[in-house]
Formats: structure tokens, C-alpha cells, sequence
């Protein structure tokens, strides 16, 4: 499982507003509005294919922090749950009193070498065909997702940008904690596209379904 989405108690406004920074970001940039519906959770999605999330997950990957990709956690108590040791060590707007009480995750350190045009991966399965990718910039410790599905690669991009022509254009929108590692990341992104066969895939680009189901 990559990213675990938001929980319907995220569409109530006043669930953020014990927080400081949320409240200012809900004032300050209307950042923060959901519209999540109890059934739209991640749980009875992976229930409607079959899946139970308690028992049939092993390991959960989150690109980073942010609520909306981090609280439908909850699902998954028995999961090896990823996350980068540097988004770990330094938060940007996540929401660490709602994470559940038992969230003990597995640092990641990128120690498996050179991937592409990035200088270091980690490798998630012993056959290498699930790697993740140091993609810092929306977040201080921002990591991205390599599948390997025969010759080609799908990138799981979480946050690195919003859409796939954010990538094209090399410039970084949205919430963005360090601008200048951003633009870095999207650089390296964008030469690791050119070398090899990629679909690239940011979670809130609208197209990435379409795209997905297309590629395969
Ligand atoms: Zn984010």
C-alpha cells in the first residue's frame, strides 16, 4: 500500500482548528477544505476488492506526512509502515496528535546505490522492483515510489508535484516546504524520465487513474 488518504473526519473544519498551523492555513490560504465521505476511507475501498486492510497488508509506504496521505493509517495496525528518516526527523505540517497510538514506523535510509539519475534508492523487495527514491522539497523528507512492471517503471510520486506537467515545466506549485530542493528534485526527476520508460503517477493529478489504466 502506498499513502493511506484522509478520513471523514478531516471534512469537518473545526477537527483541524485545535491545531495552530492548520488554523492558520484554513484562514490564511483556504488550504485545508476536504470532502471525504466514511466510505471513500481506505479501508472499505480495499474491502470493496477483496482486501482486508487489518490482515492481508504486510507494508504500508508513505511518501510523506501530510494528513491527507498519512491518516487513513489507522487501517493498518499489523503493517511495516515506511517512512523516510529525514521526513520523520523534521515534520512540515503534519498532525502528529491524530497519528495512532501504536505508529512505530520503519526509517528509511536510501543505502542501495545509485538508481537511474538518482544518486541513492532503497530497495523495498528483495527482486528490486519496488525501490523508493528521495524526492524532498513538498516536504522536507518527501519520497517517491519506483514499480517495475517488466521493462518499463511506474513512478508513485505522492506529492512531488501536483501534476505530471508541473514535471515537464520543472517548476514546483502548491504547498511547497523548500523551493530550491523542489526545483532540485524535479531536475533529477525529469532525468531519470528521459533515460527510461516511466509513467509517472503524483497523487492528486486527475489524470493518474486514466493514465494507469491505460498502461496496463
Ligand atoms: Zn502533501
Amino acid at each position: 500500500m502506498v499513502d493511506t488518504g484522509e478520513l471523514a473526519r478531516a471534512s469537518d473544519p473545526s477537527f483541524f482548528y485545535e491545531d495552530r498551523d492548520y488554523r492558520r492555513l484554513i484562514k490564511v490560504a483556504h488550504a485545508a477544505a476536504f470532502s471525504t465521505k466514511p466510505s471513500d476511507e481506505v479501508g472499505p475501498q480495499l474491502a470493496r476488492l477483496g482486501i482486508n486492510a487489518r490482515t492481508d497488508v504486510r507494508r504500508v509506504i508513505l511518501t510523506h506526512l501530510h494528513c491527507d496521505h498519512a491518516d487513513g493509517l489507522t487501517y493498518f495496525p499489523n503493517a511495516d509502515i515506511l517512512v523516510s528518516r529525514a521526513e520523520f526527523a523534521q515534520t512540515h505540517y503534519a498532525f502528529p496528535r491524530t497519528w495512532p497510538i501504536w505508529f512505530r514506523p520503519t526509517l528509511v535510509d536510501y543505502t542501495d546505490g545509485a538508481f537511474g539519475a538518482f544518486a541513492a534508492c532503497k530497495r523495498v523487495t528483495d527482486a528490486g522492483d519496488v525501490l523508493l527514491v528521495p524526492t524532498p522539497g513538498h516536504t522536507f523528507g518527501h519520497q517517491s515510489v519506483m514499480i517495475r512492471s517488466g521493462d518499463r517503471w511506474v513512478c508513485l510520486a505522492g506529492d512531488a508535484t501536483h501534476t505530471e506537467g508541473q514535471l515537464s515545466v520543472g517548476e514546483p506549485t502548491g504547498g511547497v516546504a523548500d523551493v530550491k530542493t523542489a526545483r532540485a528534485t524535479l531536475a533529477t526527476l525529469g532525468r531519470h524520465r528521459a533515460q527510461l520508460p516511466l509513467l509517472y503517477l503524483p497523487s492528486h493529478d486527475p489524470a493518474s487513474p486514466d493514465k494507469l489504466a491505460a498502461w496496463s
